[in-house]
């Protein structure tokens, strides 16, 4: 039997990142479920101290590829660094992250090993024979469950997953590591251009989805609830990818993860995506004309309607009790 390798992921702070825990949380499930060992993997420059912070909160036994060309993620040192790691531990499924860095390094990682590779995966079972990974197809409609043979490289959905809260006993080894060939270098972080919005602060957030169907009734028909009731304006994926609104305003696992008092979706179907940005509000009203949509699962309120009906009446009801 294996073991898993958790590859973890620092933030621009060289912090480890929140997806890094739900991976062990990943990690230490498959553990019980099918006898292997997991072992954690950090990279970067300087990382000794975080690679210990991670062997105690939850990874245990953890390795480390330290080295000034890996102090900012590219793709050819990390990619080497995961190999040494999988050769070291022989390692035969290895966790990252479904993040921009995780779906560049893991597919070049799998070629090299020629394992199989899973994508995107929302939960990974260890109970029976093999592994069974699942990851939702067809913009959510379908779940694919996948069984792999051999080493597998495998990405998580951030968000899919409880990160693992809780410690861990494990020493750290450092890699023996000589990189070589790393054709692409770290130039400069460029922070994207203010816009003054702020999801995750907002206590009531009034989303439209790709129902709203024209970026013109974002400003005439979401805009003006969120006004009245004091909130701001979130959006799903589609409304941003079209470019009815900019990025900040998207709610998701690719977005904003969002814990608002209120979080009212219009228009919304709830794919998994944009549900693990906004399951946490503390309440959730939806507004959808198809009374089989997802979002309903995870609505406190369900108005199953048109919202061009809905919304417009919505507003001038807050606006008459506020006086
Ligand atoms: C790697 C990855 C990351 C992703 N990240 C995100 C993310 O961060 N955020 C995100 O949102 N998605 C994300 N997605 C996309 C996600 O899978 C869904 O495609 C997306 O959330 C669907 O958006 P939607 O609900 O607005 O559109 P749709 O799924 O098209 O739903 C539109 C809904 O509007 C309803 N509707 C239509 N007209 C009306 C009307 N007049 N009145 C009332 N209801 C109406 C329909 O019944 C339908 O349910 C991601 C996908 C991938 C693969």
């Amino acid at each position: 039997m294996g073991h898993i390798l958790i590859v973890a992921e620092l933030n621009d702070q060289g912090a480890i990142r929140e997806a890094s825990y739900e991976l062990v949380s990943v990690a230490r499930k498959l553990a019980e479920e099918t006898g292997r060992e997991a072992r954690g993997l950090v990279i970067g420059s300087g990382v000794a101290d975080v690679a210990a912070e991670f062997a105690s909160k939850g990874a245990g036994e953890t390795l480390f590829a330290d080295d000034a060309a890996l102090a900012n993620y590219n793709s050819d040192g990390f990619n080497q660094a995961i190999r040494a790691a999988v050769e070291a531990t022989g390692a035969d499924l290895i966790l990252i992250s479904n993040t921009p860095s995780g779906w560049d390094v893991a597919p070049r990682l799998a070629a090299g090993l020629d394992a199989a590779y899973v994508s995107d995966c929302f939960k990974i079972d260890g109970a029976g024979d093999g592994l069974t990974f699942y990851r939702r197809i067809f913009n959510g409609k379908l779940d694919a469950e996948l069984s792999t043979e051999g080493i597998t490289v495998a990405t998580v959905q951030p968000g899919a997953t409880e990160p693992f809260e809780g410690t861990s006993e494990g020493g750290t080894t450092a890699l023996d590591l000589s990189l070589d060939g790393v054709r692409s270098k770290f130039i400069e972080t460029k922070q994207a251009e203010a816009t003054g919005i702020d999801l995750t602060k907002a206590e009531i957030i009034v989303s439209g989805g790709r129902g709203v169907g024209d970026p013109e009734k974002f400003p005439e028909i979401i805009q003006p609830l969120a006004d009245a009731l004091g909130g701001a304006m979130g959006a799903s994926r589609p409304v941003v990818d079209a470019g009815w609104l900019d990025h900040p305003y998207q709610v998701g696992s690719s977005g904003q993860v969002v814990t608002p008092k209120l979080y009212l979706a219009c228009g919304i179907s709830g794919a998994i995506q944009h549900l693990v940005g906004m399951k946490g509000s503390n309440f959730i009203m939806a507004i959808n004309k198809d009374p089989d949509a997802p979002i309903f699962e995870v609505a406190d309120v369900g108005v199953v309607a048109d919202l061009f009906d809905i919304v417009p009446a919505l507003t001038e009801a807050v606006k008459a009790a506020k006086g």
